[in-house]
């Protein structure tokens, strides 16, 4: 259904198009397109600059390349001289990930931190919240808490939410007193969210929660090879047999679904631990359904960070929502009655917008939903376009890709400047971007 706020900023969309077919702002577009972030907020005409943003740009530094640079670059160097490589773990990232992730608390956890102070220049509308893998590469989580007003990043493990790990760190400018979490509160353990596994499960298996889900699953051979294994033994299988098994099983989530059967999760069964509502991906293929439920948000983790908005918005949030996905975000909102206003949503995949806008239709949501395509395409134009239209943005959410940070990724596991997660730099333009426009009420 089309409103008609969507009709008049389609109009003016169209406009736009118009201008830059007849040559108008040809020359802006095309840089926004192929430029760095950083770069297109120099060049563009119409960015004024912020007090904000400016005093941050000057102290933005890379952590990611100092660290290089003093590695005397790259990984092959590093290996080779093994003295460099003291050196600079001793000097390297500023940002401490540490082992027990809690963040500024987690429900039924003493409570480490209620209050913290912002840097200055990260207070004020809109508010904004990041999210990516904790495990990065030295570096990166210095430069995204440089890069987003040096705000602290709060790292978590959604084991504190529900029965798998998910260690993820958030750079949010979010209230952190009177967080209160989402109702009911989820299975906490692998038997109590699967009970029926219980039967089949062997005592010498002592899980209890799973390892991070993954955006793939193990294979029927896998399962078929553990079998086998198991049957040639009579009664308990040794150390080295169960050590072999216990080994796949946590790498790949293998639960018990029958005698010495271990097979993978299903997807309504990694829907219902990470929080969506069943049958959320239903529609799409196992692939594609396995893929977007390893990429998402854990929505109970969300929840309890947003649940602070509550109070703030009880006639609802306009939320900008960068790198959509499944609509993690969008539903945690929504589970804790915040209603939503209006979205504008930026997803590249097809099959995620599909989900996503399902979703949307299934929930009998009232508000606007305004989908893109690709963070790399929303120019200043279109923001302000946006920003006069809903009168600003509340929120603006995001969880930039994570291919070349996660430690899976061997091949291609650079950073930041990865192909894929050097569209974080993506998030920070636009949300600098939207700052300084509501800052300077456009
Ligand atoms: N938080 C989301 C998932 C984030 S994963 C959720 O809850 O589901 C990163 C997402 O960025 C993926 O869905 C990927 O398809 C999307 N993406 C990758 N490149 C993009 C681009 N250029 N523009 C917009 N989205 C992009």
């Amino acid at each position: 259904m089309i409103s008609y706020l969507q009709v008049v900023i389609q109009a003016l969309l169209l406009q736009q198009s118009h201008n830059i077919a007849s040559g108008h702002v040809e020359q802006r577009t095309m840089n926004l397109n192929r430029v760095p972030a950083k770069e297109v907020r120099k060049m563009s005409p119409g960015y004024r600059g912020c007090p904000s943003t400016l005093k941050k740009r000057k102290q933005l530094f890379n952590a990611e390349e100092r660290v290089e640079r003093k590695a005397g670059i790259g990984r092959r160097q590093q290996k080779e001289s093994g003295k460099n490589h003291k050196i600079v773990r001793v000097e390297e990232d500023q940002v401490h990930i540490p082992k027990h992730m809690i963040g500024f608390g987690v429900p039924n956890e003493p409570r480490l931190k209620v209050q913290r102070k912002l840097p200055e220049a990260a207070i004020g509308p809109p508010y904004f919240y990041f999210e990516n893998v904790a495990c990065a590469p030295k570096g990166v989580w210095s430069t995204i808490s440089r890069s987003l007003y040096e705000v602290e990043p709060e790292f978590v493990d959604s084991l504190h939410f529900c029965p798998a790990a998910r260690k993820r760190g958030y750079v949010h400018n979010l209230p952190i007193c009177d967080r209160f979490p989402l109702k009911p509160i989820p299975p906490l353990t692998i038997q109590a969210a699967l009970p029926l596994t219980k039967k089949w499960w062997p005592s010498w298996d002592r899980r209890d929660k799973f390892t991070c889900l993954r955006t793939r699953i193990g294979s029927a051979k896998l399962t078929e090879r553990i079998k086998e294994a198991l049957e040639r033994c009579n009664g308990d299988p040794p150390l080295e047999t169960q050590k072999y098994v216990l080994y796949q099983c946590k790498k790949w989530n293998l639960v018990w679904t029958g005698k010495n059967k271990a097979t993978p999760l299903e997807p309504d069964e990694q829907e219902m631990l990470m929080g969506y509502p069943q049958n959320h991906t239903r529609g799409a293929s196992r692939t594609e359904r396995y893929k977007t439920l390893g990429n998402s948000f854990q929505v109970d983790t969300v929840a309890y960070h947003f649940s602070v908005l509550k109070r703030m918005f009880p006639n609802g949030i306009t939320v900008l929502s960068l790198f959509t996905g499944i609509g993690g975000a969008e539903i945690a909102l929504h589970r804790l009655g915040i209603p939503l206003k209006a979205v504008v949503s930026v997803e590249v995949s097809e099959v995620s917008r599909s989900i996503f806008r399902s979703w949307w239709e299934q929930t009998n949501q009232t508000g606007d939903l305004i989908e893109l395509e690709d963070v790399q395409l929303l120019s200043e134009d279109k923001l302000k376009i946006y920003i006069s239209s809903f009168g600003g943005f509340d929120l603006v959410v995001g969880g930039s890709p994570c291919n070349n940070l996660t430690g899976s990724n061997f091949h291609h596991r650079n950073g930041l400047k990865g192909e894929h997660s050097v569209l974080f730099f993506e998030f920070d333009r636009i949300l600098d971007t939207v700052k300084c426009m509501m800052a300077s009420n456009l």
